[in-house]
């Protein structure tokens, strides 16, 4: 008997030690609420405008309920960017743990004042693809429209901070009528992302507003929401909102989480109610240096997603945005995550890890190498064991592209048919600019007898190939 209990008391501690996230392992959330807000009845508590009203940014307050590092007391004093915090979230913030990644998310700290290499305003060249104020058309067939500058809480890393967060900058009436008449008179967009800001801390009516009018364009086949607020505010998902979302389906939404911590049982509930009303859900999760950045708490968050019905959709490199420089990790971490969970779980719990290109190159897709060698007729992969193994292709294959003349490549934009358009054809090579300038130098002179000998021989158009493997231009 002894024995037994010797052996259940030694292997306990170390068992649980090993299951447990590294950052906030204990969690005194509802005490917190209790001792900090007791005087708080819960239907105030519970209350939305409650929430927004009395959000947390001084140092006064912030001190009287964390105990702040001087870094962050510095942060509180100088930051560029603005803060406020939901006593909801904030009462999940562990006082004397300056990792903890729900503080680590929100509460200001002076490495955000620190320059870094490559570091900009606007990362992804946002403005610069804005056709109107506020619509950013960056890819062929949709947009992202912002649609307000304000969010339930602000997250220290955010990606627009050039704009977010600024009270006297508000969209208004007549920036959304010239949004809208874009999309209206842009019959390509067939997919319109609200983000902002959190488009959920709109009004309802304008919210609703904006929704009906780009339902009523019979292009638009889905409308998403990017949106924080079922982290920040679980409160704000009620009945009445979530039945003003769903008379406009097909809508899907898009919400941000980051560690474990954030799905409570408020947030599962929130998250219900939006599965309940069949929105489909997806998350974006950004990678963050002492947040996330390990195979275990972003397997534990993957995990808990999927349970809660939220598929994840991407894992995002932190972009090269001001005040985000001590959030970045290499690229190399993202890709040992997803080397760490692909394979090892469902895929349901696995997102694609992207780089949004600065400059405003739109997202990259980037992962481990999983196609190791080629040769005709075969190709050699590895697996996540690292087993590896041969595909032998047919060599017969032919597809049934080629066979429709009547289809020929899409009439894309100038530049939108990319790498694709060089294997259907439509094009022989992407380059950079000043390329031809660059390498004309001395064609004529090299060529024999003056002849250009480098440009490939145009192909007969023939009813199979529907084109003659040449740029038209
Ligand atoms: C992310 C993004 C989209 C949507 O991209 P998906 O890959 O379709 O989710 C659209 N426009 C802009 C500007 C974006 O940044």
């Amino acid at each position: 008997m002894n024995v037994v209990e010797l052996e259940v008391v030694t292997e306990e501690p170390s068992q649980q030690s090993a299951e447990e996230p590294p950052h906030c392992t204990k969690a005194p959330r509802t005490s917190r609420r209790a001792l900090l807000w007791a005087d708080v009845p819960d239907a105030q508590w519970n209350d939305w405008r409650w929430q927004l009203s009395h959000r947390l940014n001084s140092l006064e307050e912030l001190s009287q309920i964390i105990n702040l590092t001087p870094e962050e007391v510095e942060g509180c004093r100088s930051h560029h960017f603005r803060v406020d915090i939901t006593p909801y979230f904030a009462s999940l913030i562990d006082p004397d743990d300056p990792n903890c990644p729900i503080r680590r998310q929100v509460i200001p700290t002076s490495k955000e004042l620190i320059a870094f290499d490559g570091m900009f305003a606007d990362s992804l060249n946002e403005d610069a693809h804005s056709p109107v104020p506020g619509l950013v058309h960056r890819y062929p067939d949709r947009v992202l429209m912002l649609v307000t500058t304000q969010c339930a809480s602000y997250c220290r890393y955010c990606t627009r901070s050039r704009l977010v967060g600024d009270a006297s900058a508000q969209f208004s009436r007549h920036d959304y009528d010239r949004q809208i008449d874009y999309i209206a008179r842009t019959p390509q967009i067939r997919d319109v992302l609200l983000s902002g800001g959190d488009p959920l801390t709109l009004p309802p009516r304008v919210l609703e507003d904006i929704l009906r009018r780009l339902r009523a364009i019979e292009h638009v086949e889905i409308i998403r929401i990017g949106s924080r607020v079922p982290v920040f505010m679980p409160q704000r998902i009620t009945p009445e909102l979530v039945d003003i979302l769903r008379q406009f389906h097909p809508l899907w939404m898009n919400l941000h989480f980051n560690h474990a911590k954030e799905l409570t049982p408020e947030v599962a509930e929130a998250v219900a109610r939006l599965a309940d009303a069949g929105i489909p859900l997806g998350a974006q999760t950004v990678l963050l240096a002492g947040v996330n950045d390990s195979v275990d708490v972003m397997k534990e968050l993957m995990h808990k997603l999927v349970r809660n019905r939220v598929r994840p959709y991407y894992l995002y490199q932190c972009d090269l945005v001001e005040g985000a420089g001590h959030f970045r990790t290499t690229v190399s971490k993202g890709i040992e995550i997803i080397e760490g969970l692909r394979g090892h779980t469902s895929g349901y719990a696995i997102p694609t890890f992207v780089v949004d290109a600065p400059g405003g190159g739109g997202k990259i897709p980037v992962m481990p190498q999983y196609l190791i060698s080629q040769a005709p007729g075969k190709v050699v992969l590895r697996n996540f064991e690292g087993f590896i193994t041969t595909y032998n292709e047919p060599n017969d294959y032919t597809g049934h592209t080629v066979a429709r003349p009547e289809h020929p490549v899409p009439n894309y934009e100038a530049g939108e048919e990319g790498i694709y358009g060089l294997l259907s054809g439509a094009a022989q090579h992407v380059k950079p600019e000043g390329f031809d300038g660059m390498h004309r130098r001395n064609t004529i002179q090299a060529a024999p007898h003056g002849k250009v000998t480098w440009e490939p021989a145009p192909l007969p158009i023939t009813p199979s190939n529907g084109h003659n493997g040449y740029h038209k231009n």
